[in-house]
């Protein structure tokens, strides 16, 4: 693989189209990247919906199932399983430890994220238990949240644990249970990873991230997400890239059903990072994803929002993808990352549209061929949502045929 591939400058140095085509072809050659670690199954939690507290639809089976379904095509793939030490836990994997070895992970979050915030998700589970509020296998589950009208001083962290769980958290779908965290670690390890092995191997990457990450921002968590993935990822990308004042050019692409809040407001200001996102118009968070936010100062037209009508077919759905592709090709972005979300299935009980199986192929497709001008891009897919468990390994597969693994 030529230089220009490697560094990502695709459109300053690619000369001519015969070369880029050159160069699209040995990217293909190069078999996809998977991570998975088996610590991300650990977290398991509850949430509220409706009135009733429920498993949360974000389940460990989720990842299963699509681990599972990579696993029977790995000739396709190249799947890289997380390896830890034992941990102590009942012969649990110990990711946290593993995830601290080398402090990557907890610089890159000190760096990103409220420090306050990233103790209280390591700790306020242990907290809850001593202070006699829940038992061993009980769940953090924030019932008061921090009152933000109050303008004669900022809200500050309050003492009781009990009211912290409501000072960090934006909803009640991010319950912790005792090994959330580790999780929670690991997850974001994976992001962190999957940046190091793009620009190790020259390969596109996907990263099985469970928790996801969009929708929390840097401290609260909301919508089943707990630390950024995205932002860890960009992050740990400028920090492979120091030699560039303001980073790389980087563009983001979100396709889960919903509004990524927390990553568009993490980069609201970022002239570097182009973040575009298709979702359901006026769906959950409700508050963000409008088309006016459009980014800020020298950030603005860097934050693209294509909300969609709610039973839209994929036909509108691949206009906009088309549309996302023009303004990412416009950006000229050296790296391409994609929040890829699942519960823009047709019968998705927290999204709806009309998407199917075989269409992932299609949306994959758009971005990806060689027409589009991303198709030499270096690229990390971080997983976020989907919840029609049992079709999520084959959507997944749809998607990867598509982005041109066959
Ligand atoms: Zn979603």
């Amino acid at each position: 693989m030529s230089e220009s591939v490697a560094s990502g400058h695709v459109h300053a140095n690619a000369s001519s189209a015969s070369e880029m085509q050159k160069q699209s072809q040995e990217l293909k050659q190069t078999r996809l990247l998977v991570l998975y670690d088996r610590a991300c199954l650990l977290h398991k939690t509850i949430e509220l919906l409706g009135s009733s507290l429920v498993p949360a639809y974000e389940s460990p089976e989720r990842l299963e199932n699509i681990h599972s379904a990579l696993a029977k095509h790995s000739g396709r793939f190249e799947i890289v399983e997380v390896k830890r030490q034992s941990g102590g836990n009942n012969g649990n994997v110990n990711a946290d430890a593993n995830a601290n070895a080398d402090g990557t992970l907890d610089a890159l979050l000190a760096a990103s994220h409220d420090v306050g915030y990233i103790q209280h998700l390591k700790t306020i589970h242990a907290k809850w238990v001593a202070e006699g509020l829940i038992p061993e296998d009980g769940q953090v589950l924030p019932e008061c949240f921090r009152v933000t009208s109050v303008a004669s001083r900022a809200p500050r962290e309050p003492v009781d644990p009990f009211a912290r769980s409501g000072y960090y958290a934006f909803d009640m779908s991010t319950g912790i249970c005792k090994d959330t965290w580790t999780s929670i670690a690991a997850s974001a390890r994976l992001a962190i990873e999957a940046v190091r092995h793009m620009l190790d191997s020259k390969r596109d990457v996907l990263a099985l991230c469970r928790p996801p990450g969009h929708h929390c921002t840097t401290n609260m968590a909301g919508g089943y997400c707990y630390v950024n993935n995205a932002v860890v990822a960009v992050e740990a990308l400028r920090s492979a890239k120091k030699e560039k004042e303001e980073g790389p050019k980087v563009a983001i692409l979100d396709l889960d059903f919903h509004h990524g809040n927390g990553t568009q407001d993490y980069f609201y200001h970022d002239p570097a990072v182009l973040y575009v996102s298709i979702h359901g118009e006026n769906e959950y968070p409700y508050y963000t994803g409008f088309r006016e936010e459009a980014g800020n100062g020298r950030a603005e037209g860097a934050n693209v929002n294509l909300p969609l009508k709610t039973g839209a077919s994929v036909e509108e759905y691949l206009e906009l993808v088309g549309r996302a592709v023009e303004i990412m090709v416009a950006f000229e972005p050296e790296f391409l990352f994609v929040s890829l979300g699942f519960d823009t299935f047709k019968g998705d009980p927290l999204g709806c549209f009309m998407i199917e199986t075989e269409d992932y192929e299609k949306i994959a497709e758009c971005v990806r061929q060689e027409s589009s001008g991303l198709s030499i891009v270096p690229a990390v897919i971080l997983l976020e949502g989907g919840y029609v468990v049992q079709k999520l390994g084959e959507n997944m597969l749809a998607f990867l045929k598509g982005w041109g693994v066959r």
